[in-house]
């Protein structure tokens, strides 16, 4: 294989390695196979690039638009996975590990794009949460917004997952509508390059949006504003020199960090050997130190098991071990591949050299272990190795040094308090699991530990078929964790967009809060509709559109026979003296569901027409109870509209009902799905 040039992308040309560049060696065989770095690359203009060209660029894109196009970002990945693949095995990963960091990344695009699309309106301005009204009429409000930042992310990626890695951080950014430089650990950044060539040569990006530092990063952080955010993954000691820096400091720049975590794995007191949660638990232990060779920010490090268990534990887990294939992982019979490089293996074993001066090593020899269809000596091969700590109270290495490699340590539990002080003992982490069948279990653990862990993942016989793994970081999910994990969080759906928003507090007349969220507010201008708002198609109707009806006397015979013929005979409605001596009434009263479906028949227009289907209720509430006598009246609001496919969209309709004296008896949020 001829030597790769990796190049960088800077300000819309590739930039070849130059003065500075450094060689990269495969994992497997040590050789060299790229350079990548060039001194001279221009970091003031990619800056600029990003602020003045890709910013605009997609900030005029709403969400919706830029959730389309982080799908389409993620089927033309999908289209080329092979290519990633054949590249991604000189790290020295498997094809499974390549499962969870090429097609993870990718899948991880694809939830984006549709949290986008569900979850996010087709418009510029996200709202975080309900209007609060800060007066006593309503004609001054509150409401909270979020807008994109007008600078740039850097995002600086470690070596372990070169795709899924760039991607996590990337989805969330472009969804935002901010650029992002993208900056991979130099180690691997071969596989990201790809990836990156396969989504600019896409044309689906706009000019800006993405560029790719490949070597070093040269002074680009003393260049930051207020505007930009650095979201970093990679070792505690670069993260505190990075987050040091004056121009970070001085101008407040979001630093999001992810960094070393000493997670733990806590078999539950009641799983002893022969419950399904101790097969269970040794599965995932074993699995987490063996996959991607132990590489990974959420792998166990440190095993806790209740004192009785854990000899049965250290020979359980041994068993599973030795059958791990350890080889080129090119091969389909090897389980376990190489570290990323030579250097990573010294790193690793200085480390587990430091662990076994506390614990003992019960497991794996790594001067003495059989490596498949390579040379040992040459590529970065270690065997797992187990460890086991005697006395964990008094001991500190086995909770705060990380082996970043296939390496973890057993440790015994008197109870359940002192397993939770164990596991607290890592100083906050990315994830702690917990394999337990009992809830008493699950939530002291959750009370005592939760604040310790950015994630905790419990298992047992009734998840373990459908759970999801615990080292797998979950779009859906925060991923993160105070104290030694860096303190940030990324990922966990929208959560994770917004790092990449300012949040501004908005306070207004009702009229300005709906001009600026694109959403109608109460007390809002309503607009006389031309017509009954059920005859307009979706793309006719306007937000503030408003149809009052006439008003509907209830009677006595109405609640009667809505009792009857719904079966709902409760006392409120049927026996006026029970009804009396109820606080919340006045005698007999009308169904809610009674005055519901009045309302819908006050306001719907029958004909066949551009509303499609009803698809439900939100923030359902009865102010006023109604007794026979009363009429009510119904105001229909346009609220929102929100587009589905090219055919139809919802709209949320602000519906509210009123009585004789306008006093308002109930309020709700009607969706409905219109044809354009
Ligand atoms: P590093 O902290 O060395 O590097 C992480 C990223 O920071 C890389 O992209 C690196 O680039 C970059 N970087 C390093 N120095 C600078 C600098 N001065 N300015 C700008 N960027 C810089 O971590 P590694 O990826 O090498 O991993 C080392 C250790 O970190 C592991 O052994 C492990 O202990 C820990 N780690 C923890 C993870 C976690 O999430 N828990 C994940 C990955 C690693 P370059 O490669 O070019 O130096």
């Amino acid at each position: 294989m001829s030597l790769l040039e990796i190049s960088s992308y800077a300000a819309g040309d590739w930039v070849k390695p130059g003065a500075g560049a450094r060689n990269i060696a495969s994992a497997v065989t040590g050789a060299t196979i790229a350079s990548a770095g060039n001194d001279d690359l221009d970091v003031q203009a990619m800056l600029d690039h990003a602020r003045k060209v890709g910013g605009p660029a997609l900030r005029k894109l709403t969400f919706h638009d830029r959730a389309r196009m982080l799908k389409a970002l993620a089927t033309e990945l999908g289209k080329h996975k092979d290519a990633l693949y054949d590249l991604s095995f000189h790290t020295g990963a498997t094809q499974s590990d390549h499962m969870i960091d090429i097609d993870g990344g990718i899948g991880t695009m694809f939830v984006f794009a549709s949290k986008g699309r569900r979850e996010m309106p087709d418009g510029h301005v996200y709202l975080d949460g309900d209007v609060e009204q800060l007066s006593r009429t309503g004609s001054f409000l509150g409401q909270h917004i979020c807008t994109p930042l007008q600078g740039v992310a850097v995002h600086i990626n470690a070596f372990n997952f070169p795709v899924w890695g760039m991607l996590e951080k990337l989805a969330p950014t472009l969804l935002a509508g901010v650029p992002a430089i993208v900056k991979p650990a130099t180690a691997t950044c071969y596989v990201t390059e790809l990836a990156v060539k396969i989504m600019l040569d896409s044309g689906i990006l706009p000019e800006g949006a993405l560029q790719l530092v490949s070597g070093g990063i040269g002074d680009m952080l003393d260049r930051l504003d207020c505007q930009d955010v650095v979201s970093f993954t990679g070792s505690a000691n670069t993260a505190l020199k990075l987050r040091n820096t004056p121009a970070i400091v001085e101008n407040s720049v979001r630093f999001v960090a992810e960094q070393d975590s000493l997670n733990a794995s806590i078999l539950g007191p009641d799983a002893a050997p022969g419950t399904p949660e101790f097969d269970l638990f040794i599965k995932e232990v074993s699995r987490e130190m063996t996959a991607k060779a132990g590489q990974k920010c959420t792998a166990v490090r440190r095993i806790i098991a209740p004192e009785a268990q854990v000899q049965a534990v250290i020979e359980a887990l041994s068993a599973r071990l030795a059958k791990v294939v350890i080889g080129d992982p090119r091969l389909e019979t090897t389980r376990m591949g190489a570290l990323v490089s030579g250097s990573q293996k010294r790193d690793v074993l200085e480390k587990a050299a430091l662990i076994g001066t506390e614990a003992k090593r019960v497991f794996g020899d790594p001067e003495n272990f059989a490596v498949e269809g390579a040379d040992a000596e040459q590529g970065a091969f270690v065997p797992p190795m187990l460890f086991h700590c005697e006395d964990p109270d008094t001991a500190v290495h086995v909770h705060d040094t990380e082996a970043f490699g296939p390496v973890s340590t057993v440790m015994g539990y008197r109870d359940l308090d002192h397993a939770i002080a164990l596991a607290n003992r890592g100083q906050g982490s990315l994830v702690a699991s917990v394999i337990t069948h009992d809830p008493a279990v699950a939530r002291a653990v959750a009370l005592g530990s939760g604040a310790f862990h950015g994630r905790l993942y419990f298992n047992n016989r009734d998840s373990m078929k459908e759970s999801t793994g615990h080292g797998s970081p979950l779009p859906h999910m925060v991923h993160g964790g105070p104290g030694r994990a860096g303190g940030g969080e990324e990922l966990g759906g929208v959560r994770g967009v917004k790092h990449y928003m300012q949040r501004t507090a908005i306070q207004g007349s009702p009229d300005i809060l709906s001009a600026i969220g694109d959403k109608w507010v109460p007390g809002g201008t309503e607009i006389a509709a031309p017509a009954h708002p059920f005859t307009r198609k979706y793309s006719e109707l306007s937000i503030g559109e408003t149809l009052h009806t006439a008003p509907r006397t209830v009677t006595i015979n109405d609640i009667e026979h809505f009792a009857h013929f719904t079966g709902d005979t409760f006392y409120a409605h049927m026996d006026d003296a029970a009804a009396k001596r109820n606080p919340f009434f006045p005698g007999r009263v009308a169904h809610g569901y009674l005055l519901l479906s009045f309302a819908a028949g006050l306001f719907v227009q029958p004909d066949e027409g551009p509303v499609l289907a009803n698809t439900g209720l939100d923030g359902l509430r009865f102010m006023k109870p109604v007794s026979a006598g009363d009429s009510i009246k119904v105001r229909l609001t346009v609220k929102k509209k929100t587009p589905r496919n090219e055919e139809y969209g919802e709209v949320r309709w602000h519906v509210t009902l009123t009585n004789q004296d306008d006093e308002l008896v109930a309020e709700y949020e009607l969706l409905t799905m219109n044809a354009f």
